[in-house]
C-alpha cells in the first residue's frame, strides 16, 4: 500500500485547504508557536506556524510584492522603513529593491523563524544578511511603543490575530505606528480576509483614521493559500495619496526594481477594484 501525506489547514469547522507533502524538513515548537517546514508537491517550501500557512515558495511573490510595494512607490523617497513581522524574510527582500532605501529595522519576536527560513527558505530570506537591514528581535507591539525613531514607512507583515501578534491589530497600536511615523509617513499592514474579517478590516479602517492618518485604503488580491484565497492590505497615509503616483514614475523606477506581479497598472489597480461589499461596509 501507497502512503501519501497531507498537510491541511481548517479555515472552518467544514473547510480545509489541503497540500500534499514530499518531505518534512522541519518540526518543532520555539518560546511562541509551533513551526514546520515542508516541501510540497505543488507549491514548493511551506512555512506553518500553529497549524496556518504562512507563506509559500509558489504565491510568496504575490503577497510580498503587494505588501511592500504599494507604500514603497507611493513614498516619493523612502529612506528608512520599518518591518514588524515577516520572519521568512519576503519583505525585506522587496523593501531593499528600492535604492533609496538606506536602512530597514525588522523586528521579529521569533528568532527560530528567522534561523530556520534562513536555512529552508533562501529565496525570501535572501537579503537578511543585506548591511542596510538591521535585525531586531524583539516584540513589534513593545517596539512601537517605546520607539523614538521615525520611519518613511512601517509595513505590519503580521500573522493572524491569535497570540502574540493580537495586539497587532489594536488602536494603541496604530497610535504608536502614527506617532512613529515622519510627516509624510506611510504604512501598511497584511489586513486579513474580506470573506471571512469583514468586521476586522473596519475596525482596523476605523482604528486608522482615528488615530489620524488622512487616508486610509483597503486592497485586495487573491492568494490560493490563505483561508479564502482572497486577501486584504490596508493601507494608511498621512500626506500621499496612492492613487496620485504618476505612472510614468512607477514605469521608470521599475526599470531597476524587479517585479512578477507588481506594476504601475497593479498599482492604480489595486485600490480602483475594491469589491463592492467591502466598499459598502466601509461607507457604513
Ligand atoms: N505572510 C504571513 C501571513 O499573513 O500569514 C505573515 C508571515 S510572517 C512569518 C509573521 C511573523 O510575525 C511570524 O514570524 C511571527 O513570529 C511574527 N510575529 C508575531 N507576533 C509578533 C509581534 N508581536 N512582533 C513581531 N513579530 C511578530
Amino acid at each position: 500500500m501507497k502512503c501519501q501525506l497531507w498537510f491541511s489547514e481548517y479555515h472552518t469547522k467544514n473547510f480545509a485547504l489541503s497540500l500534499r507533502v514530499k518531505d518534512v524538513l522541519f518540526t518543532g515548537k520555539s518560546k511562541y508557536q509551533e513551526i514546520q517546514i515542508l516541501d510540497t508537491y505543488d507549491f514548493g517550501k511551506v512555512l506553518i506556524l500553529d497549524n496556518t500557512f504562512q507563506t509559500t515558495e509558489r504565491d510568496e511573490f504575490i503577497y510580498h510584492e503587494l505588501i511592500s510595494h504599494p507604500a514603497l512607490f507611493t513614498h516619493p523617497n523612502p529612506k528608512k522603513v520599518l518591518v514588524i513581522g515577516g520572519g521568512d524574510g519576503g519583505t525585506v527582500r522587496e523593501v531593499v529593491k528600492h535604492e533609496s532605501v538606506e536602512r530597514v529595522d525588522f523586528v521579529e519576536l521569533d528568532e527560530m523563524v528567522l534561523e530556520l527560513c534562513k536555512k529552508y527558505m533562501p529565496s525570501l530570506s535572501c537579503e537578511m544578511d543585506n548591511e542596510k537591514v538591521n535585525i531586531i528581535i524583539g516584540d513589534g507591539i513593545k517596539y512601537v511603543a517605546e520607539c523614538d525613531e521615525k520611519y518613511d514607512v512601517i509595513i505590519v507583515d503580521c500573522p493572524d490575530p491569535v497570540g502574540p501578534a493580537v495586539g497587532l491589530f489594536e488602536k494603541e497600536f496604530y497610535k504608536n505606528v502614527f506617532k512613529c511615523l515622519n510627516d509624510d509617513g506611510i504604512m501598511t499592514q497584511q489586513t486579513e480576509s474580506p470573506l471571512y474579517n469583514l468586521d476586522l478590516i473596519k475596525k482596523i479602517y476605523t482604528y486608522l483614521k482615528d488615530a489620524g492618518f488622512s487616508i486610509v485604503k483597503p486592497y485586495v488580491c487573491s492568494i490560493p493559500t490563505y483561508p479564502s484565497g482572497f486577501w486584504c492590505f490596508t493601507l494608511a497615509s498621512k500626506k500621499y495619496d496612492p492613487l496620485d503616483v504618476d505612472e510614468n514614475k512607477i514605469k521608470e523606477k521599475l526599470k531597476n526594481i524587479p517585479t512578477k506581479y507588481y506594476d504601475e497598472e497593479v498599482h492604480k489597480g489595486v485600490f480602483l477594484s475594491s469589491p463592492k461589499f467591502l466598499k459598502d461596509e466601509l461607507k457604513k
